[in-house]
């Protein structure tokens, strides 16, 4: 990726519909640079349709990213959970990969009263047989798991950046909304850096030039996120976050997931070509 570029979760909501295509298309009137295909209630698109969103994103010169359906849990209990989990992570990747898309995006699972290291274990186990079917499949789109809000969800910076070091074809979709409401912390422009650090040391460089990102305002309490803010009307320290991640030379996607979409998405990108780099 050439640089950072900002786009929001959907359509934006002033697009013509909330269609993926008019989505698309409005995304680049607005001058934003990326979108990231909703597929939260299920993979509704077909392969044609697929191809279409293609083509209209090359020539709209928009990047493309998918969110998997919400309901994965690659802890759940039951068998047939646990396959229809994998299935919607591959179903996601095939279709994100003929549109366009190099990334998808998905909520791994909940810990269902598990101690952590052991539901990483099984997290790791479906997550790696899907990565392989991926690779049997050929498919390159990178699969990332998300750094989740509540405390209940499986997905702190620790877990997502182990899975990472452990699974080839797997990076990091780094929700900074989600774990400063999970911690109550990490809003300061040197947790903000100490976080990219850890991932540079981890994964490597390529992985900061080549990043997922979401951000929003958020509210949260002691279980973790309650809901996603406007920017304006949270405590998140935005400018702080974006800041950070000019001084890194951070490259990839940021997906604005607040409540005005395209606003707060257009507000981080204008910030963000305005910040002097300090480094
Ligand atoms: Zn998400």
């Amino acid at each position: 990726m050439a640089r950072l570029l900002f786009g929001t979760g959907g359509a934006p909501h002033s697009a013509k519909t909330a269609s993926t295509i008019d989505g698309i298309e409005h995304s680049a009137e607005l001058g934003l640079g990326c979108m990231e295909i909703e597929f939260v209630q299920g993979v509704k698109m077909g392969e044609a349709g697929a191809h279409l969103v293609a083509e209209i994103a090359t020539k709209a010169g928009v990047k493309l990213s998918a969110h998997a359906p919400y309901f994965i849990n690659l802890n759940a209990r039951e068998p047939e959970k646990i396959r229809a989990s994998q299935g919607r992570i591959l179903q996601t990747a095939r279709i994100a990969a003929i549109c366009g898309a190099e990334s998808i995006v998905f909520h791994p699972a909940f810990y269902l009263g598990d101690p952590p290291e052991k539901a990483y274990d099984t997290v790791k186990k479906y997550l790696g047989e899907a990565l392989d079917q991926l690779k049997r499949e050929n498919n390159r789109v990178w699969i990332r798991p998300e750094i989740m809000g509540k405390v209940s969800q499986f997905g702190t910076v620790e877990e997502i950046l182990d899975l990472c070091t452990e699974l080839e074809g797997l990076a990091p979709c780094l929700d900074f909304a989600h774990w400063h409401a999970r911690t109550g912390t990490f809003n300061s422009y040197q947790e903000f850096t100490s976080i990219l650090l850890q991932i540079k040391e981890r994964l490597g460089r390529a992985t900061l030039d080549n990043m997922h990102i979401h951000v929003s305002g958020i509210a949260y309490g002691k279980k973790g996120e309650t809901k996603h803010l406007n920017l304006e009307e949270s405590d998140f320290q935005y400018i702080e976050l974006l800041r950070a991640l000019k001084d890194y030379d951070v490259k990839g996607l940021v997906i604005c997931e607040s409540p005005n979409l395209e606003g707060d998405a257009l507000l981080l990108q204008t910030t963000y070509d305005t910040l002097p780099k300090t480094d």
